[in-house]
């Protein structure tokens, strides 16, 4: 066993604004020690769309480090190219949309104690570069070589992680909720590079779980009508439960032939976000622009577009990429979610997973056959796929 040392000098921030834990009463700091065990299941990746339950053993915070015993972890389109398309190298754990409850903290971390409410943070930028100093942490020119996949994710017992790479629970919020702080920072990214405002329209391709937050965050903005793309029967539901005006095939939109650059579609509108990272999307979004619109690349895909640069051109087109955060992204995103103004009823699926059926929902994710975001529940041992729900 294992124990989490006292924190040093006074309470750590947040100490005395506890989020509440959904189904258990958690030893909220106090002693400061709160007991690990030596070994803990986690969901290996043994390839393409094979998932596995092992046991290994609980990792060990080092110095500036925090092990984190994980509450929810929300499985991620991401983790979907890396688990089940084969992008990521096999024996590796994903997840990192986590929350959790801190269970020991390695030397020299004084900014947390055990029993501290978390969510995993923004990943390390350098916060000196030109770049960061503009406040854009998602364009560090130094930033680590992305996160490493491959290793140590959040569909285990716990994570390890750096001190600062945890955001505090607001108080009243659940973990289950604060478990969407990582796709909602993500989402609001896409609508800052954007520069949305009230006043424009928005067309959103593709409601899987950035989309559908895309959407939510938009309606909550007061930005709109938003008009959601969506091929899927039960995405198409579920946009319309998020307060979308409309919801279209892909085949109800017009493209047009290079030689009518500036003719509009009866559907243009001012901004457009490409969730879906399908190609197709990527090409039938750019032509539902009107004048001076912006496309914004938020999902990522293996198959280039074709863009019309006199298009572009003739009609001052804006595309652009949006990756992870902002600045402020996170703090943002659990702002919102405590804010009441999103439905997180409609966006979480109601059935939480434990780790043995992270494989099936990932394969009925990619198929669509579930629309909303997935919450893996390591600590429900020995759950099946259904009904694991909250830890006893
Ligand atoms: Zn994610
Ligand atoms: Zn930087």
């Amino acid at each position: 066993m294992i124990a989490g040392p006292g924190v040093g000098p006074g309470p750590a921030p947040g100490g005395d604004h506890w989020g509440s834990r959904e189904g258990r009463d958690v030893d909220r700091g106090g002693s400061g020690v709160i007991e690990v065990p030596e070994v803990m299941r986690s969901a290996i990746h043994r390839g393409p769309g094979d998932v596995g339950v092992e046991e290994r053993p609980v990792p060990r915070p080092g110095p500036g480090q925090v092990l984190v015993e994980v509450a929810y972890c929300g499985v991620c389109g991401s983790d979907l190219h890396i688990m089940i398309e084969g992008w990521g190298k096999p024996g590796g754990v994903g997840g990192h949309e986590y929350s959790g409850v801190v269970a020991a903290v390695g030397d020299g971390v004084e900014r947390w104690a055990p029993g501290d409410l978390v969510v995993g943070g923004p990943s390390p930028r350098c916060g000196e570069c030109r770049r960061c100093r503009e406040g854009k942490p998602s364009q560090c020119g130094r930033r680590s070589a992305a996160v490493d996949h491959d290793t140590g994710g959040a569909f285990a017992g716990y994570v390890v992680t750096d001190a600062g790479g945890l955001v505090p629970v607001p108080e009243g919020m659940t973990l289950r909720v604060a478990a969407l702080a990582e796709p909602l920072a993500v989402a609001l990214h896409g609508i800052t590079r954007a520069g949305a405002a009230p006043g424009d329209t928005a067309m959103v391709f593709g409601a899987g779980p950035i989309g559908a937050l895309t959407i939510a965050a938009l309606v909550a903005k007061d930005i709109g009508p938003v008009v959601v793309v969506e091929p899927g029967e039960r995405r198409r539901k579920l946009a319309a439960d998020l307060g979308a005006s409309e919801v279209i095939a892909p085949d109800e939109l017009e493209t047009y032939p290079p030689w009518e650059p500036e003719r509009q579609s009866p559907r243009a509108v001012d901004l457009v976000f490409e969730c879906s990272g399908k190609r197709a999307a990527m090409e039938a979004g750019f032509h539902q622009l009107r004048r001076g619109g912006q496309l914004v690349l938020v999902g990522a895909g293996m198959e280039a577009p074709a863009f019309d640069p006199n298009r572009m051109i003739l009609n001052e087109l804006t595309v652009t990429g949006s990756f992870i955060y902002d600045a402020d992204g996170f703090d943002r995103a659990l702002e919102l979610l405590g804010s009441g103004r999103l439905p997180t009823d409609v966006l979480i699926d109601a059935e939480d997973v434990g780790l043995e059926g992270l494989g099936e929902a990932m394969a009925k994710l990619a198929t669509g056959a579930i629309a909303g975001k997935v919450m893996i529940v390591p600590g429900a041992a020995g759950a099946g796929s259904a009904g694991a729900g909250r830890k006893a």
